[in-house]
């Protein structure tokens, strides 16, 4: 059991919406802090959906600091290097080191399965004093009193109504606590689609140097490889361009239909063909929320600033979230709103430059023949030094 400081005992509880990794993180950073904290989630247990993550070392070092350290680099793995390769002919154009990351930026850059650090999270705020977690719960209402706020919790057969301190929404992309905070802007279908597949380490070829990250451009497509669970297993995602658009998390992709997509892929045909089966889901993007702090309530990760995966830093961001609200609120305790203030003020810039990166990646990666000529190109004379331009992501503390 983890003790925490006691900030204030009368000091009523934070409410955290949303289990996701932002949530998480958030309760372990609040209770690190002093803070009591209850999480509220709506799905009635998490599931394993998803497969890999990449965890960049402006996120590691807080799951470090949050005592996480241990479990994570037994489930994760910090591949050697991020290699670029023509996905048409799986020819190498660019090795960039990812080992270095350690010594330049005093944390790794690690590959984890999502529903690995999920669980890691899972059992640490259920080791750790003054947080509750509550499943089959929404935040339904919020209602300003002189103690803090009244927040009604609804679940499958009765509602509550208690005093919290603060709430934080780390409800995800579609994020109800938006909504009821008057946001009612949507996220829009971004025109991409996601493809991810697992397989056993044991089944791929070394030919396709598993144990890297690599990164597959070709026209209007690219993939990504690396190693999870601690090198037993090996994630594959590929994005294409969609047509049509089909919402939700996770469905089963149709194997023949990528590889129709792929065909000119040849190279990479025989591993891409080895996948038993493919969850597909489309990409949604959405305009920088403008305001995310209303007074003593405020959003965080997803809901606030959803990213596209082309800079691998959705989740990266909702860890860096979470330590900064917490930091912030800790040397204010007494004034959440004012925390949140200056919490948007730092984060919000952050998140947009970030934003707004990844769509450009996504653009690049996905140009038609013949771009993708001159794109190769500069990525091979970049070679090694292609993530040197990436300190002011890597390197944020
Ligand atoms: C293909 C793909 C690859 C990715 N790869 C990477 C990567 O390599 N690295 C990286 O950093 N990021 C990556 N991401 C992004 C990352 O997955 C997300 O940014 C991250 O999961 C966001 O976390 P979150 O906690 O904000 O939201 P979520 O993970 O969406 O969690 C939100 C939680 O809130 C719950 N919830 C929703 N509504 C309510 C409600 N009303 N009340 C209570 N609970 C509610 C949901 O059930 C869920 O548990 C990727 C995303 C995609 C699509």
């Amino acid at each position: 059991m983890t003790q925490a400081p006691i900030i204030s005992p009368i000091i009523p509880p934070i409410v955290v919406s949303g289990a996701g990794i932002g949530g998480l993180t958030t309760a372990l950073c609040l209770a690190a802090r002093g803070f009591s904290v209850t999480v509220v989630e709506k799905r009635t247990k998490l599931e394993e959906v998803g497969a890999g993550l990449q965890l960049s070392p402006n996120a590691s070092h807080i799951l470090i600091r949050l005592g996480l350290g241990k479990a994570l680099a037994r489930a994760a793995c910090a591949p050697l290097s991020l290699d670029v390769r023509r996905g048409e002919t799986t020819d190498l154009l660019a090795r960039a080191p990812l080992h270095m990351m350690q010594n330049r930026f005093g944390a790794p850059y690690w590959v984890v399965h999502r529903a690995d650090l999920q669980q890691i999270l899972l059992d640490h705020v259920r080791g750790t004093q003054g947080i509750s977690l509550q499943f089959g719960r929404s935040l339904s209402a919020l209602h300003h009193s002189d103690q803090g706020l009244e927040v009604t919790i609804t679940g499958t057969s009765q509602h509550e109504t208690v005093t919290a301190h603060a709430v934080i929404g780390a409800d995800g992309l579609h994020s109800d606590l938006a909504m009821l905070l008057g946001d009612t802007s949507k996220a829009k279908a971004s025109g991409y689609q996601a493809w991810r597949g697992t397989l056993p380490m044991s089944a791929v070829s070394p030919a396709f140097e598993p144990q890297r990250t690599t990164l597959y451009l070709g026209a209007q497509a690219h993939g990504v490889t690396y190693p999870i669970r601690g090198g037993e297993q090996f994630n594959l995602v590929m994005v294409t361009r969609e047509k049509a658009h089909e919402a939700g998390w996770s469905r089963t992709g149709d194997a023949e239909a990528l590889q129709r997509k792929l065909k000119s892929w040849t190279a990479l045909l025989p591993l891409i063909r080895q996948m038993p089966d493919w969850q597909v889901w489309s990409l949604y993007d959405r305009a920088p929320r403008q305001r995310w702090s209303f007074g003593r309530v405020t959003l965080l990760g997803d809901a606030a600033h959803p990213v596209l995966p082309f800079l691998a830093q959705g989740a990266a961001l909702a860890i860096e979230d979470a330590a900064c609200v917490a930091h912030l609120l800790a040397q204010t305790p007494d004034n959440p709103a004012q925390a949140f203030a200056t919490y948007q003020q730092i984060r919000l810039p952050r998140a947009t430059r970030v934003q707004e990166t990844a769509r450009k990646n996504g653009s690049i990666y996905h140009l038609p023949f013949p771009l993708t000529l001159a794109r190769d190109l500069v990525i091979r004379q970049k070679g090694g030094r292609l993530l040197e331009d990436y300190d002011w992501l890597y390197g944020w503390k």
